[in-house]
């Protein structure tokens, strides 16, 4: 329908006006009916709808209407598959239409800084490009059905251990190229009608009042139209929040809030014209909401839960097969170990937790798929809800695993071990299970383990068993996905999103996690993940990136359109990917590329792109990239602006980050002139290393040299004058004052370093 906001808001008391900048309630805005401006619902988020039916919190703790539970978004990330999670989207909207919700809240695309954090079953990845990438096709499936999203928690909120008072120092590369990436491409790309700012500070200012990411950055620099919102109660001071950005605080504060802008407002602290905008921001989404609504709109609830179930498949990863012990035979007797496999976790805690439309029995699922049920046995092995180890219980899962072709462990973190709220501490599994598996891998040579985890722990009993099948937070429909994949229905084609450290303390967060008090510095810096385990050389448990098949890919015809290009150019890369295993498979293709030498600190190597390509066996498929300027690039807070340095790039294209596969070499010449001002302190090396300043200051320098006795006395030799020139590298132009008896006068310098600039001058204004 078509409407003139700025008539309505022309219409508007400043009191409604102002009302419309915080909830209504927990879940709803507000509305001003003689103005037919309607109250809509927003609601969590982000791998199902959690619309609660009655009672109000934003930690999962009343229930909510039944809706489809799809894996968290570690899941969905691990699948690498775009499509299937813009499917999942979609699947998202339409449940959100059936509910008449407007806004489903998430996803979160806040970076995994520490394997330890909480929350980082919510979200992508490690690495920015993959985490936006997930995020860009999710939002774009769910607005796709006429439904908002919220993208979130914006920014840097990377651990839960004291949320909402702790300040991140991040430096300005390593916000921009980490944390900020992860956000950049989404808004750019998907366009969120929402984007909810987060509980911590950054760099000193509360997310719920930092002008510099709310609008210098997000509104103005990535050209976000949406609204902000606030997350639940992060609002710190309103008055503040409305200056730097934030459109709507969440849940209502009955008047706290709205009373704080209109003091502002009466004391010219606020402009009305501010407000203005806020609520024209608010109303375009608002109204968006409601145009799009569909009455009575439904869904199917079986389609929902199979979509679950592909998802989960594609979204586990094959850890270890030893032996090839996997897929198992249907015939085979096999022991089922573990209570996880009849009581699953399939979900986190927390604001994300769904009421499942149904739940799989993971036992029930094999029972279904092997040959007969007299095949499978099932053994608690241990109690969930406890970490001591229950004697009886071992023994009897050993007796009967002795007896199996092999034994399948349900391993994994209880709930009381991670959660939306607070961080883990390590990385170990209870007690009791470690236990288990030791125990039973005494008797049974043939150890499966099927973990259950929303982020990940240190296996010290990995040699002991032949195969790890990472699940994940399979979401409800995980049992099915897990026998596809033991059984081999389905080949495994998920590849984690994230390292797995050998032990927690190899992560580079590890000695700046969760911070001090109430602050936490991000020293590592742009090293996060596989960043810093392959610069610094750290074998990792797993790899980021990798994921076993039960078919095999060979990799050929890696070829580039050009080999040399310009940073403003684009090029096309290519690779011929074959399945030449007997089973139908799908291949997740990475693409990295690498500064052969940088002058700043660089990462080894860093995932530019990524496709999953479905093969059937001896089929062959060609897949196409293109790159931009962004694939070279470093963000250089001097230019404020990323930046590409003249030189050659490897292509590095494979299936993990390890272990490549193909490799091309390309040259790349940056457009951008970085000019340096000189001065007397700048160093004789810096100019020589300038391409500009190079000729004109190596004669500057020679003239400056008959000058200094000290330089001349070092003799003629190639030994001496390199010596001489190393020597000289470090040195300031005002050394040539310093040491040269007084024959290189103040003036002589002022005057060599007035030449230097008019050259630099020159050349900035020439381009
Ligand atoms: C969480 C958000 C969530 C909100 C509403 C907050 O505690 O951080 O992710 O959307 O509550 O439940």
């Amino acid at each position: 329908m078509k409407r003139n906001i700025r008539n309505i808001i022309k219409e508007m008391t400043v009191e409604e006006k102002v009302g419309m900048c915080s909830g209504l309630d927990f879940w709803y805005l507000k509305g001003v009916e003689r103005l037919g401006i309607p109250s809509i619902m927003v609601t969590d988020g982000p791998h199902g709808l959690r619309k609660q039916a009655e009672g109000a919190d934003h930690l999962g703790l009343s229930n909510s209407v039944p809706a489809t539970c799809f894996p968290s978004a570690v899941g969905l990330a691990s699948s690498w598959n775009r499509k299937l999670v813009e499917q999942v989207g979609v699947a998202l909207g339409k449940e959100s239409q059936a509910e008449n919700v407007g806004v489903i809240l998430g996803p979160g695309a806040n970076i995994k800084r520490s394997p330890l954090c909480g929350r980082n079953f919510e979200y992508f990845s490690e690495d920015p490009y993959l985490s936006s990438e997930m995020a860009t096709s999710h939002i774009i499936g769910v607005q796709s059905q006429g439904v908002g999203t919220s993208l979130k928690h914006f920014a840097a909120n990377n651990q839960e251990h004291r949320r909402m008072s702790t300040n991140a120092i991040v430096d300005e590369r390593t916000l921009r190229e980490i944390y900020l990436a992860s956000f950049e491409n989404t808004v750019k790309k998907a366009e969120p009608w929402t984007v909810m700012c987060s509980y911590n500070k950054v760099n000193g200012s509360f997310m719920s009042e930092n002008k510099l990411l709310l609008t210098d950055i997000l509104r103005d620099e990535w050209g976000f139209e949406g609204f902000v919102v606030s997350d639940w109660g992060a609002v710190n001071e309103r008055g503040d929040g409305l200056e730097a950005g934030l459109e709507l605080e969440m849940p209502a504060s009955y008047g706290l809030g709205d009373n704080k802008i209109l003091e502002g407002i009466k004391t010219g602290k606020l402009s009305v014209e501010k407000l203005d905008r806020a609520v024209e921001r608010l109303l375009r989404i608002i109204f968006l909401a409601v145009d799009n609504h569909i009455e009575n709109a439904i869904y199917d609830k079986e389609e929902h839960h199979q979509l679950a179930k592909q998802v989960a498949s594609e979204g586990m990863v094959l850890l270890k097969n030893e032996d090839n012990i996997l897929p198992l035979a249907k015939g085979n007797n096999v022991a089922i170990i573990g209570e996880l496999a009849q009581k699953p976790r399939y979900q986190g805690g927390g604001s994300s937790h769904i009421n499942p439309t149904k739940l799989d029995n993971i036992y029930e699922e094999l029972e279904k798929t092997t040959t007969s049920k007299s095949n499978l046995i099932y053994l608690q092995g241990y109690h969930l809800d406890r970490d001591d180890v229950d004697e009886q219980l071992v023994v009897e899962a050993k007796d009967k695993a002795i007896q199996s072709d092999a034994a399948v462990l349900f391993i994994g973190l209880p709930d009381r071990y991670e959660s939306e709220g607070y961080d883990r501490n390590h990385l170990d599994i209870p007690e009791n299970q470690r236990y288990l598996i030791e125990e039973i891998a005494k008797v049974q040579p043939n150890v499966i383990v099927v973990l259950s985890n929303g982020a990940p722990i240190e296996m010290p009993w990995l040699t002991k068993v032949k195969a790890v099948l990472e699940g994940y937070l399979g979401g409800q429909a995980l049992g099915g996905a897990i026998a596809d994949l033991l059984y081999g229905n389905v080949s495994p084609s998920g590849k984690i999103a994230e390292t797995f450290p050998v032990k927690l303390s190899d992560n580079p967060s590890y000695l700046n996690f969760p911070g001090e008090g109430d602050e936490v510095e991000y020293k590592e810096g742009i090293f996060v993940g596989y960043r810093y385990y392959d610069t610094k050389e750290i074998e990792p448990l797993f790899p980021f990136g990798y994921g076993l098949s039960y078919s095999t890919f060979e990799y050929r015809n890696l070829t580039l359109s050009k080999k040399e290009i310009e940073d403003t150019d684009s090029i096309t890369v290519k690779v011929t990917v074959k399945n030449t295993g007997d089973m139908a498979a799908k291949e997740i293709v990475q693409l990295y590329v690498k500064d052969v030498y940088s002058s700043v600190s660089r990462p080894e190597k860093e995932l530019r792109e990524f496709d999953k390509v479905d093969l059937k066996p001896d089929e062959e498929k060609e897949v196409i990239f293109t790159l931009d300027k962004r694939a070279f690039a470093y963000y250089n807070v001097d230019l404020k602006d990323w930046h590409v340095e003249t030189g050659e790039f490897e292509i590095l294209v494979g299936k993990s980050s390890k272990g490549f596969q193909l490799k091309e070499t390309i040259y790349v010449t940056s457009t951008v002139t970085i000019a340096q001002r000189v001065h007397k302190n700048t160093l004789i090396g810096d100019l020589l290393a300038d391409p500009t300043l190079a000729p004109i200051a190596t004669k500057l320098l020679k003239k400056a040299n008959k000058h200094n006795p000290l330089l001349n006395a070092m003799g003629d030799s190639e030994e001496s004058s390199a010596m001489m020139e190393a020597m000289m590298k470090y040195m300031p132009l005002r050394a040539l004052a310093n040491f040269s008896s007084g024959n290189f006068t103040e003036e002589m310098l002022t005057d060599m370093i007035t030449q230097l600039n008019e050259v630099q001058e020159k050349t900035i204004f020439n381009n």
